[in-house]
C-alpha cells in the first residue's frame, strides 16, 4: 500500500493527541497532510526598507538592536520586554516590542543585526513592531510557509511531519500526469511539487509548485464536471415537434432582437431533440432575456407540456409572473404563481392545480424545486439569474424523476473563463445587442462633496415625472446596517426631498411590504426609493432615470453594473452616479472603470483582474468542490490550459478504460467526494 493513504499517526511523532488536532484541520491522512498547503509565505530572503512599508503590512526587515530596553511588568503576570533598532537598509528607527516573551527577548543581542518578522506600525518618526519573528542573519537564505494552523499545533511541529511524511510517500506513484502532458503544458512533477510548496529553496519554486498543483486540481475539476454533464445528457428528454410560433412574435408590443430570435431558434431546436437542453441564455442587463423564457414557454405549450420559472427572489418572481401573464395570456396560456410567502392553504390549492394540470406556465421561488410540488407533463424549466442558484440545483428535477430541457438565464457577471469551468456542461446562447432605442447611461463617480449636487440633478429629473433610487450599503442586512438604511431614507425624505414622495426598501421587510413598495414606485405613488442591494436583479421600473450609489467602493464592479442596470430600461436618457469618499487608489480606479465600460463582460472581466484571489465568486455558490490551491479568479490562463487538457484527455478515449489514467482518475474522484465540497 502506498504510504499516502495512511493514517496520519503512521508518521513519526503523530500520536492520538496530535491526530486530533490534525483533525480539526481536516487531515486525516499522510496524503491530506502533504495536501495542506501554506497559504503563503515569509521571503526572508529579501528584506524591505523600512521607510518604505506601510502601516499595517506584514514585512521583514533587516535591523540592528542598538538598546535593550528594562523591561516593564504591567500586572502580575504581564511583562513588556522592548528593545530600540535600527534598519540597515533605510536607517529608520524601529521599536520591538515583546509581551511576555522572555525568551525571545534574551535571544537577541545588543549590537548584532537580525531578520524581523511582523506588523508595521508607529508614525513616520517612529517605527513599531510588536512580537516579532526573529531569525538569525545567518539564516538570510530562509523562506517560512505560513500554515492554515490550530491551537497547540506549531509551524515547527507540521514542518517535521511534513518533512516525514515526504519521505515516506512514495509520491512517484500516484503522478498523475505523464512526462508528455507535463512537457507540453510545462509543468513540473508531483514529487518536486509536494516537495518544493513546502520547502522552496525560492520563492520562484514555490511559485511552480503552486502551478503544477492548481493545474491539477482545474484539470480534475474540468474532467469530473464533463463526465458529469455527459451523464446528465443520457437520459431522454421531452421530445416536442416543430411547431410554428409565429402568433407569439405577431402579438409583441416590439420587434425582437436579432439575438433574441436566434436564441429562441437555438431553444426551440434543443425541444425537438431526445436529449434535454442544458443551455444557458447570456445577456446583459436590459437585453431582454424574458421574453425570450416567455417565447421558449409558448413553444413548450403548444406541445402540450407545462413550464417552470425560477426567480432567485420573491420580488422578481412576481414580476416575472406579471411579464408572463402579459405575453402568454392572451394566447390562453395559463399562469400561476407559486412562492413561500403565500398562505398554506393558497400553496396547497396551487399545488393541486398545478398537479392536474390545471396551470401550463408556473412561475415562482426555489419553493418551487425544493419541496412537494409536483408537475403535469412538465418540459421546461427555466432558471432565471442562475448565479444565484448552485450548480447542483440543476440535477435536482432529475432525482425526481423527471428529466424536463432546462434553460438558464443570466446577466453574465461572470467572466467567459470561468464560466467555461462553471457552466462548462452548458450550451450557451448570447445576446449582443439591447433593444433599439436604448440611450447609453451616463455614469458618474464623484466624492461625497458632491452630494448636495446630485440630490439637486436627482429633483430635477423627478420633476420630470422621472423615479430615482437612491443604493444604501448594507451589504450584509445585518442590524446597524439597516439602521442606517432607514435613517437615510427619514433624514433625505424630511430635509433634501420633503417636497418628495420617499419610499424605503430593503431585505428585512416582509414580501408584502416589499412588493406594495415596488408596485407604488411603479405606479408613481413613490418617487424616489431608498434601497439596498434587494433592488440588484431583474427589477425593471423603465421610467427611473437615476440611480445613485452611495459607498460604491464596497461593491463589486459586476454588482455595480447590475445596479445600474435598473435605469436606462425605458426611452428617456438616464444616470448612474457613484458616491464614494474611499483613499484607496484601487477602489476609486474601480469604480471609474464603471464610467468608462458599458459592456458587461468586460467589466467582469476587469473586477476580476483587480480583485485578484478571494471570495468574489466563491467555489461554494456554484455548488463545485472546494479547491484547495487553485483560485478561479485569477488563473485565468491556467484554467483554459487545464481545460484544453481534459478535452484532449477524454477525446483520446482511454480516459475510462485503461490503467494510464488510474491516478487521475482517483484524483478526479476524489475531488469530487471530498468532504468539503459544499
Ligand atoms: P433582462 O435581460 O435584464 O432580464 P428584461 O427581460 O427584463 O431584461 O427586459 C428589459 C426591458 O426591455 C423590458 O421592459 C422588456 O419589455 C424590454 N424589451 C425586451 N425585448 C425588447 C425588444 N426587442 N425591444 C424593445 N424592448 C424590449
Ligand atoms: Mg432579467
Amino acid at each position: 500500500m502506498n504510504g499516502l493513504s495512511k493514517p496520519i499517526t503512521y508518521l513519526k511523532g503523530v500520536g492520538e493527541k496530535r491526530a486530533q488536532l490534525y483533525e480539526k484541520l481536516n487531515i486525516f491522512t499522510v496524503r491530506d497532510l502533504l495536501y495542506h498547503f501554506p497559504r503563503s509565505y515569509v521571503d526572508f530572503t529579501k528584506p524591505a526598507p523600512l521607510d518604505e512599508t506601510e502601516n499595517g503590512q506584514q514585512v521583514v526587515v533587516e535591523a540592528t538592536v542598538v538598546r535593550k530596553l528594562q523591561s516593564a511588568r504591567i500586572r502580575r503576570d504581564f511583562v513588556i520586554y522592548k528593545a530600540l533598532a535600527r534598519d540597515v537598509n533605510s536607517q529608520c528607527g524601529l521599536t520591538l516590542t515583546f509581551f511576555n516573551q522572555p525568551y525571545a527577548f534574551e535571544n537577541i543581542k545588543e549590537n548584532e543585526t537580525y531578520l524581523f518578522y511582523g506588523k508595521v506600525s508607529g508614525d513616520f518618526l517612529k517605527k513599531e513592531m510588536n512580537s516579532p519573528q526573529t531569525i538569525s542573519i545567518n539564516d538570510k537564505n530562509f523562506i517560512l510557509p505560513n500554515y492554515p494552523l490550530t491551537a497547540k499545533l506549531t509551524v515547527k511541529m507540521l514542518r517535521t511531519n511534513v518533512s516525514d511524511a515526504l519521505k515516506i510517500a512514495d509520491v512517484s506513484d500516484i503522478e498523475t500526469l505523464s512526462e508528455e502532458i507535463r512537457h507540453k503544458y510545462d509543468l513540473c512533477d508531483l514529487k518536486t511539487a509536494l516537495n518544493s510548496i513546502h520547502f522552496p529553496k525560492k520563492i520562484s519554486d514555490a511559485q511552480l509548485a503552486q502551478r503544477r498543483l492548481a493545474f491539477d486540481e482545474l484539470l480534475c475539476l474540468s474532467l469530473g464536471l464533463t463526465v458529469l454533464g455527459k451523464k446528465n445528457r443520457s437520459q431522454s428528454g421531452c421530445v416536442m415537434q416543430n411547431t410554428d410560433i409565429g402568433a407569439f412574435y405577431a402579438a409583441l408590443p416590439f420587434e425582437m432582437t436579432q439575438g433574441q430570435f436566434l436564441a429562441v431558434c437555438d431553444i426551440i431546436g434543443d425541444m425537438q431533440k431526445n436529449v434535454p437542453m442544458n443551455r444557458l441564455l447570456q445577456g446583459d442587463v436590459g437585453s431582454g432575456k424574458t421574453v425570450v423564457a416567455a417565447a421558449a414557454c409558448y413553444f413548450s405549450y403548444k406541445n402540450g407540456f407545462q413550464s417552470a420559472l425560477m426567480a432567485p427572489t420573491e420580488i422578481l418572481a412576481k414580476q416575472h409572473y406579471n411579464t408572463l401573464k402579459n405575453f402568454l395570456e392572451m394566447h390562453n396560456i395559463k399562469v400561476c404563481l407559486l412562492i413561500g410567502s403565500q398562505s398554506e392553504k393558497q400553496k396547497k390549492q396551487l399545488k393541486e392545480q398545478i398537479a392536474g394540470g390545471e396551470f401550463d406556465v408556473i412561475v415562482g421561488t426555489q419553493a418551487l424545486i425544493q419541496g412537494t410540488t409536483e408537475f403535469h407533463r412538465l418540459g421546461l424549466v427555466i432558471t432565471d439569474e442562475q448565479h444565484r442558484f448552485g450548480v447542483r440545483q440543476r440535477s435536482l428535477f432529475a432525482k425526481k424523476g423527471e428529466h424536463p430541457h432546462c434553460l438558464f438565464m443570466s446577466a453574465t457577471p461572470i467572466p467567459r473563463t470561468l464560466s467555461l469551468i462553471i457552466y462548462g456542461d452548458l450550451d450557451i446562447s448570447l445576446i449582443e445587442e439591447l433593444p433599439k432605442g436604448r440611450s447609453e447611461i451616463e455614469t458618474f463617480a464623484v466624492t461625497g462633496k458632491l452630494r448636495k449636487r446630485a440630490y439637486e440633478f436627482i429633483k430635477k429629473e423627478l420633476d420630470e415625472k422621472r423615479r430615482a433610487y437612491i443604493v444604501c450599503p448594507a451589504i450584509d442586512e445585518n442590524e446597524s446596517d439597516l439602521e442606517s438604511v432607514v435613517k437615510y431614507a427619514k433624514d433625505i425624505s424630511e430635509n433634501d426631498f420633503s417636497d418628495y414622495k420617499v419610499g424605503l426598501l430593503h431585505g428585512k421587510m416582509s414580501s408584502d411590504e416589499k412588493q406594495s413598495t415596488m408596485e407604488k414606485f411603479k405606479s408613481g405613488e413613490i418617487d424616489l426609493l431608498v434601497c439596498t442591494t434587494v433592488v440588484e436583479v431583474g427589477v425593471d421600473v423603465p421610467s427611473a432615470t437615476v440611480i445613485m450609489i452611495e459607498n460604491a467602493e464596497r461593491y463589486g464592479l459586476s454588482q455595480l453594473h447590475q445596479l445600474r442596470g435598473r435605469v436606462g430600461r425605458g426611452k428617456f436618457k438616464s444616470y448612474c452616479i457613484l458616491i464614494t469618499d474611499s483613499k484607496s487608489q484601487t477602489a476609486i480606479e474601480r469604480v471609474k472603470i464603471l464610467s468608462r465600460l458599458k459592456n458587461g463582460f468586460e467589466i467582469s472581466e476587469q473586477d476580476l483582474r483587480l480583485r485578484g484571489p478571494g471570495d468574489f465568486f466563491g467555489t461554494r455558490q456554484h455548488g463545485l468542490p472546494e479547491l484547495k490551491i487553485a483560485s478561479l479568479n485569477d488563473d485565468a490562463a491556467l484554467i483554459e490550459q487545464a481545460q484544453q487538457c481534459a478535452r484532449e484527455i477524454l477525446s483520446s478515449d482511454s480516459f475510462k478504460e485503461t490503467s494510464e489514467y488510474k491516478a487521475l482518475q482517483n484524483a478526479v474522484n476524489r475531488l469530487f467526494d471530498s468532504k468539503h465540497g459544499g
